[in-house]
């Protein structure tokens, strides 16, 4: 993304999730997307990979809408990461010692969601609409969960996996996956949203997918042609893993990263 265009009638916000500290993965996102007035961040910025400040500071520079993740409350003190796997409980330890003290405040101050982004209606949560922690994973969880919320259109992440699922108005609930050709080169797959449906849409994990699909993922939201565009980039991965090596976290953390694990 290339700055920032005066918005029309139109508003275009690019939607990202679940970076990790993977500062390789953001910067391509950034430079393949395109150009966006807006950007919305459905949290867990940091945890598993090893560039928590130069994440922290790239966010900032170019977010406007925040939602907060387990990984960025547990790393900030906020929660105790005592249901976290050992992997990622290291991790947690790993990042709280590196952030700054300042970058540790502005993590802990991060909001709760559902968000609303910017008046426009359409709200960002990190795991559900009822609960911040919960993983959708399955029809029948979107189905609750977009029964029990008002919004047409909700962003979410926490699955690392991109996709969603839309409700009809006669409450049939079907999953959506983006379609893809390749597996090494830069692709997106729209999705036209219907007026009387109401959609859950995961971006999809910048930083470390685990949908099968290597590739940095993420998704641009259009309001005026009411669509959402799929998208993934590879980026330099060998750069992230050496990254991990070096800073000692575990090597899963490093080889999963090639396999979108
Ligand atoms: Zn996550």
């Amino acid at each position: 993304m290339r700055g920032c265009r005066a918005p029309s009638n139109r508003m275009r916000a690019l939607v990202i999730s679940d970076i990790h500290s993977n500062i390789d993965a953001l910067d391509a996102v950034l430079a393949a997307g395109p150009p966006c007035d807006t950007v919305w961040n459905l949290g867990d910025l940091v945890g598993y990979g090893a560039a928590p400040n130069a994440v922290l500071q790239r966010c900032q520079e170019i977010g406007t809408v925040f939602v907060r993740g387990n990984h960025d409350r547990a790393c900030s003190g906020l929660m105790e990461p005592e249901n976290f796997n050992p992997i990622a409980f290291a991790a947690v330890q790993w990042t709280a010692r590196q952030l700054t003290p300042e970058g540790l405040q502005w993590l802990a101050k991060l909001p709760q969601g559902p968000v609303d982004a910017a008046g426009t209606g359409v709200q960002c949560v990190h795991g559900a609409p009822l609960d911040e922690d919960e993983y959708i994973l399955s029809a029948e969880d979107a189905r609750a969960q977009l029964r029990a919320t008002p919004a047409a259109l909700t962003f979410f992440g926490h699955t690392h996996v991109q996709g969603g699922y839309a409700l009809s108005a006669e409450d049939d609930c079907r999953e959506i996956r983006p379609v893809y050709t390749e597996r090494d080169g830069m692709e997106s797959d729209e999705l036209e949203l219907r007026a009387s449906w109401r959609y859950l849409i995961n971006p999809g994990s910048v930083g470390q997918p685990r949908d099968r699909d290597w590739r940095a993922a993420f998704a641009v939201y259009d309001s005026d042609r009411q669509t959402v565009t799929f998208a993934r980039t590879p980026y330099d991965v060998r750069m992230a893993q050496m990254r991990i090596q070096r800073a000692g976290l575990p090597d899963m953390l490093g080889s999963r990263l090639r396999v979108g694990r």
